[in-house]
């Protein structure tokens, strides 16, 4: 039963409108200094705890309420006879329902010019203290953390005469409140742990000495990468708006480990397209986290039957990703073939119509943009590989023509698509190109050599010409043959890193030939 609550937050949305109701409801209301004041002024009737404890808060607020008179009444256990006898022997009153929000560390560290001295202000020391007690003490207390839990909560008081809350509901909301705690903490760690030697000056290293990563589980899968695996999505607690992880689903069966992968891996190509001209609309399909085809066009539809084209065989039972909305025409096309996962920022309602028709298909949209994961993170035994993202675009005026001949602005053109394509592909890969659509895809082999060869192979199985094509290699090549191989395709010209000690006898070769070459500088090694 509530009798008591203590409410004391920094963030104060909606704390008026949830205090007005404790107290129309009868249930007394403690506060500390700055939300008692703020309370008060919405004419709310509250005591302050200095009042309560008949102890001041002191040390510029560093001590508000570590009190025997406010742990005690969090702590203290209902259903023990010695506790409820101390509680009476030195006049402490059950503390029945804790809202806390922590002073901002996060919001404080991430600014430029916070120092030192400011971050260790915004250590809340009180708040988190009471969150724990009450948390632990869930089988009685309720504990609020989040503004959004304040209408279930007054739901549930208001739905009982002994104005209680479910053991369910305080045990959902302890495990929240001890999330809280271990998230504030871990900003903490991370934030000390990142600072530079200078300390006057804290220069921030990039990754701090210890890594405290907070993502919240969204749901579990059925199974991980095999069956026999067991598996969960968990999502960052502040994803950007265009990520994956923002999905909404508008139809379909559940979302495998595997999709949700592979869906990435599409979603991740697909935006890097930008939707601003005629021809931008990109559409990508892919099968086992790697591109099978990829293509631009002047219409969504148009777009999908180009990348289709590449690899059809593939594309069976693919992912496939557009930049731009799907309209009738686009969903009509897709529909013809079997599709595990189709995404896009938006859908016409006559494509939702259509789609409608194969409810099996999953279908997810998500905001079309360009905001990147802060970084990448990889499992290795043991331990953890943490990187920044392959945020790299490059654009016209990095590249280095290297052959005597020079690419034509069309051969540009399908160098450039070619090599944003190969940036998605895994190592090693040769992707072929012509007008904006992918040719030949050869990806993820152990030696560049195989891995044209393949990308060739996958040209002949869909009867498409080479001749005349463009050819992106993710890294440079380490010896002429792997150029042998794409020239003898029908390419006429190269896009590469370079700088591979052997970079002059492959620009030789390439003159032989008569092909056109660019260096990019930098490689797109994908693993
Ligand atoms: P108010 O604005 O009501 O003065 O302060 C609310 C904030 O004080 C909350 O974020 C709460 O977590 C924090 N707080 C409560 N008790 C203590 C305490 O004893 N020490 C410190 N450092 N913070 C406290």
């Amino acid at each position: 039963m509530i009798k008591q609550a203590l409410l004391s937050v920094s963030d104060k949305s909606g704390i008026v409108e949830f205090a007005r109701a404790l107290s129309s409801l009868g249930i007394a209301i403690l506060s500390t200094g700055g939300t008692a004041k703020y309370l008060s002024e919405a004419g709310i009737a509250v005591t302050e705890v200095a009042d309560y404890t008949g102890f001041p808060e002191m040390l510029d607020g560093r001590v508000k309420t570590l009190h025997p008179k406010i742990h005690g009444g969090l702590l203290a256990r209902r259903d023990l006879p010695a506790h409820r006898a101390s509680l009476q022997e030195h006049d402490i009153a059950t503390i029945d329902l804790l809202v806390v929000n922590l002073y901002p560390f996060a919001q404080t560290v991430a600014r430029d010019d916070c120092t030192l001295a400011e971050a260790i202000e915004n250590i809340d020391i009180g708040g988190p203290a009471m969150l724990r007690s009450a948390a632990k003490n869930h089988r009685d207390v309720t504990v609020i953390v989040d503004p959004a839990d304040y209408t279930g909560v007054l739901d549930e008081i208001r739905a009982q005469a002994t104005h209680s809350v479910s053991y369910a509901t305080n045990f959902r909301l302890a495990t929240k409140a001890f999330a809280h705690t271990a998230q504030y903490d871990g900003a903490i760690t991370n934030y000390l742990s990142s600072l530079g030697e200078d300390l006057m000056h804290s220069t921030r290293n990039r990754y701090p000495a210890v890594l405290n990563l907070a993502f919240e589980k969204v749901q579990d899968l059925r199974y991980g990468e095999n069956p026999h695996q067991q598996a969960a999505f968990y999502r960052d607690l502040t994803p950007p708006d265009s990520a994956l992880a923002n999905y909404r689903q508008l139809q379909g069966k559940e979302l495998s480990y595997n999709n949700l992968a592979d869906a990435d891996a599409a979603w991740e190509c697909v935006r890097s397209f930008s939707a601003t001209s005629a021809e931008t609309y990109a559409c990508v399909i892919v099968k086992h986290a790697n591109p099978c085809g990829a293509a631009l066009a002047d219409s969504a539809a148009a777009a999908y039957g180009k990348a289709f084209q590449t690899d059809p065989a593939s594309a069976f039972g693919g992912i496939i990703a557009f930049n731009r909305e799907v309209d009738e025409a686009a969903a009509h096309a897709v529909l013809q073939q079997f599709v595990e996962v189709l995404i896009a920022p938006a859908f016409s309602n006559s494509a939702k119509q259509l789609l409608a028709g194969k409810q099996n298909m999953r279908v997810l949209e998500i905001p079309l943009g360009q905001t990147l994961n802060a970084f990448d993170l990889k499992r290795i035994g043991g331990g953890l590989l943490v990187q920044s993202p392959d945020a790299k675009n490059t654009q016209l005026h990095e590249l280095r023509v290297v052959t005597k001949r020079h690419p034509t602005p069309k051969e540009m053109d399908d160098l450039l698509f070619a090599w944003q394509v190969a940036k998605f592909v895994k190592s090693n890969t040769i992707v072929f190109c012509a007008q904006h659509m992918t040719l030949g895809i050869g990806a993820g082999q152990m030696s560049r050599i195989d891995a044209a060869r393949i990308a060739r192979i996958k040209a002949e199985n869909a009867n498409l010409s080479l001749a005349g094509c463009a050819a992106a290699s993710d890294a440079f090549f380490p010896f002429r043959d792997g150029l042998d191989v794409i020239v003898a395709a029908g390419t006429t010209c190269v896009i590469q890193p370079g700088g591979s000690v052997r970079d002059d006898e492959v620009i030789a070769a390439a003159d032989e030939h008569n092909i056109a070459m660019v260096f990019t500088g930098t490689r797109h090694f994908r693993h």
